[in-house]
């Protein structure tokens, strides 16, 4: 039997504790080898924000899946470059691991967009879906064809959209990021609450 391999995707902007929650339930409950964290080079559906860079955001993941079985941070977007297209990432994936399944895996949020999305019929050809549903929140409508298999994990009310918010404020990020992944964002500056607290540890004591 060829190994099986999820791709959970994503701009990662910062990576955070429901992230991993969803990478490690959806890598147990599909019985999947590993899960390959793929940062977003270029996120198409993104294109009306600034997105911190890829490197990192990359750097925030590696931290974050340091010690996590089963879970590896991915540079394959990055690595190639311009937009990123989930059906391009599962090509490669394909020619590079013939024989392995390969599993898409997703948030119930980005399930109810799979209508919307570029090359839906490629993505659909290459891998099997993997919804990653959260507990009390709307279940998405799948298609059959997508062949979905269904993971629960409880309800993470966290976004990286709020804690870009926190950060830029100065509010604290620990607990709701892994603690590897908010030291990268300490030592490298990052958002700008990130940023004015480095500044502020450094001043010297009254
Ligand atoms: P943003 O607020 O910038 O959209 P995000 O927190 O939604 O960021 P993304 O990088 O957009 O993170 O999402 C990557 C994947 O993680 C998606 O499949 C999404 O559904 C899933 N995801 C995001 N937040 C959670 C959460 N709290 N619990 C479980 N899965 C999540
Ligand atoms: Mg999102």
């Amino acid at each position: 039997m060829g190994e099986r391999i999820g791709i959970f995707g994503g701009t990662f902007d910062p990576v955070h504790v429901g992230h991993l929650v969803a990478a490690v339930n959806a890598r147990h409950d599909a019985r999947l080898d590993r899960v390959l964290v793929v940062v977003a080079n270029q996120p198409w559906q993104k294109a009306d924000r600034p997105v911190t860079s890829a490197e990192d955001r990359f750097a925030m993941v590696e931290a974050a899946v340091e010690d996590v079985e089963g879970i590896e941070a991915s540079r394959l977007e990055i690595d190639r470059g311009g937009e990123s297209m989930t059906a391009d990432t599962l090509a490669v994936l394909a020619d590079g691991q013939p024989g392995a399944d390969l599993f898409l895996v997703v948030g119930n949020d980005v399930a109810a967009q799979l209508a919307t999305w570029r090359r839906a019929d490629e993505v659909k050809a290459l891998a099997s879906l993997v919804v990653v549903s959260r507990a009390g929140s709307k279940k998405p409508v799948v298609d059959d064809s997508w062949r979905p298999t269904w993971v629960a994990i409880p309800r993470l009310e966290i976004s990286s959209t709020d804690l870009r918010e926190r950060a830029a404020d100065g509010r604290p990020l620990d607990y709701l990021v892994p603690p590897k992944a908010v030291h990268v964002i300490r030592e490298r500056g990052l958002y700008a609450g990130g940023q004015m607290r480095r500044q502020a540890d450094q001043s010297p004591r009254a």
